[in-house]
């Protein structure tokens, strides 16, 4: 038995988290053994989900409306079963964080209680590889307030010849535009190189500058640990179907620093979940906001979407996200050496090194032939993607995957390279 296959049982054996993989389904494959390293994309699916979902379609079969109240999660009070979890996921008090609508709605609406640019302070910053539905966003909500993209959203971008950002330069550029910048806004994670950015460092720099700063943690929440109050991040907004395993399309996750809590001078889009609980249903011309998070709400809880994200805050909860950081810089320290000695000088791992830079994610470039290497590993078990123009993604999580995965990715990786030289 050769040695990296030694280590990944012994790792395997030693694992405290492994039990957990029991409690995923994993997609049938014409292959021997499926290698999910996609839940970057789409997380499985948790063997309790179907529990819980079951559990409310029996409340509403049994109650109809009145499961509003009677329901044994009641309905009209549904968002605040995630709360707490979902809070400590992301380093969150309760009330910083809600639930609502999907990931690029919800930045729509941060947006409009948190780029509030002026004649003088009007700058964007974020980064240039940002994921282009964040870009659209940026664009239209510039162009919404009459002013030009062109020379309002600044892009930054990694040094000729580097793959990724440094975050002296985004604090350089955010120097440069001084009092011009009106927000800082960058993925937590970036979803193509999948660097993890000092993002205390960069709310820093941003709050130096007078700018409010917010992060799309689409690809961090439920990755890499975070303390976003303590940082003083202004906001934030997340997907919950990614590494968070809640189902395509599921409800995406808020989070409004406690500082703007009772700031209710503060533009934003009302609707009736925002407004105050006791007067709610007495149906009142006047919008009163709650205080916290919640006052962004408008629409009252998608209870199919919330039940799976509860399963999954449940999982995250019992495994806590230190032991799942603890295994995921194991697991993916173990992926980049199996990686290297698959792949010697014909892979070029674009993801940072060092632990602290990077979560589960690996991108992966292959010269000339990465399309065929792609396909390749998609033909023989194992869940990889491609994003254009170069990059395959792989993200062991440590929740469901293991060492053993990690070691046969390694050996599939081998066989597609050489495929490609016959
Ligand atoms: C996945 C992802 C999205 C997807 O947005 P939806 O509104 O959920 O479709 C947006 N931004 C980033 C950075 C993502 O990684």
């Amino acid at each position: 038995m050769n040695d990296l296959k030694q280590r990944a049982l012994q790792y395997d054996v030693r694992d405290e988290l492994a039990g957990f993989r029991e409690a995923f389904h994993f997609p049938k494959t014409d292959a021997e053994h499926c290698i999910y390293f996609t839940g970057n994309s789409l997380g499985l699916q948790p063997k309790r989900t179907a529990d819980i979902l079951r559990e409310e379609l029996d409340d509403w079969a049994e109650f109809g409306v009145e499961g509003h109240f009677s329901a044994r999660r009641p309905w009209v009070s549904y968002h605040e079963n995630l709360m707490d979890k979902a809070a400590q996921l992301v380093g969150a008090k309760t009330d910083e964080v809600v639930h609502m609508n999907g990931l690029t709605t919800n930045i729509h609406l941060l947006l409009v209680s948190f780029y509030r640019p002026d004649a003088k302070r009007n700058k964007i910053i974020c980064e240039a590889k940002a994921f282009p539905s964040d870009l659209y966003a940026l664009d239209s909500q510039i162009r919404f307030h009459g002013l030009d993209p062109a020379s309002t959203l600044i892009e930054v971008s990694p040094r000729e010849g580097e793959e990724v950002l440094r975050e002296e330069d985004i604090e350089d550029v955010i120097r440069q535009h001084g009092e011009e910048v009106a927000l800082v806004f960058f993925g937590g994670v970036n979803y193509y190189s999948g660097q993890v950015l000092d993002m205390e460092r960069i709310a820093r720099a941003a709050h130096r500058a007078g700018a409010v700063v917010g992060f799309d943690l689409a690809h961090a929440a439920g990755n890499v640990p975070m303390r976003l109050h303590d940082w003083e991040v202004d906001f934030a907004a997340w997907c919950t179907y990614k590494y968070l395993n809640s189902g395509p399309g599921s409800v995406g996750g808020i989070f409004v620093h406690e500082k703007h809590a009772r700031n209710f001078d503060l533009p934003r889009f009302t609707g009736w979940w925002g407004s105050d609980k006791e007067s709610r249903f007495l149906m009142k011309r006047t919008f009163v906001p709650l205080p916290g998070a919640e006052g962004w709400q408008l629409s009252n809880a998608p209870v199919f979407s919330m039940a799976p994200h509860l399963a999954s805050l449940e999982i995250f909860s019992e495994a806590g996200m230190d032991r799942l950081r603890k295994k995921s810089v194991a697991l993916t320290g173990f992926a980049d050496e199996v990686i290297r000695a698959a792949g010697g000088d014909r892979v070029k791992i674009i993801t940072p090194t060092e632990a602290e830079r990077r979560g589960c994610q690996l991108s992966l470039v292959v010269p000339r032939v990465g399309r065929k290497v792609f396909e390749y590993l998609q033909t023989h078990g194992a869940f990889t993607d491609w994003r254009e123009p170069d990059v395959i993604r792989i993200a062991p999580v440590p929740l469901y995957n293991s060492f053993a995965d990690v070691y046969r990715f390694g050996e599939l990786l081998r066989s597609a390279l050489d495929s490609t030289l016959e």
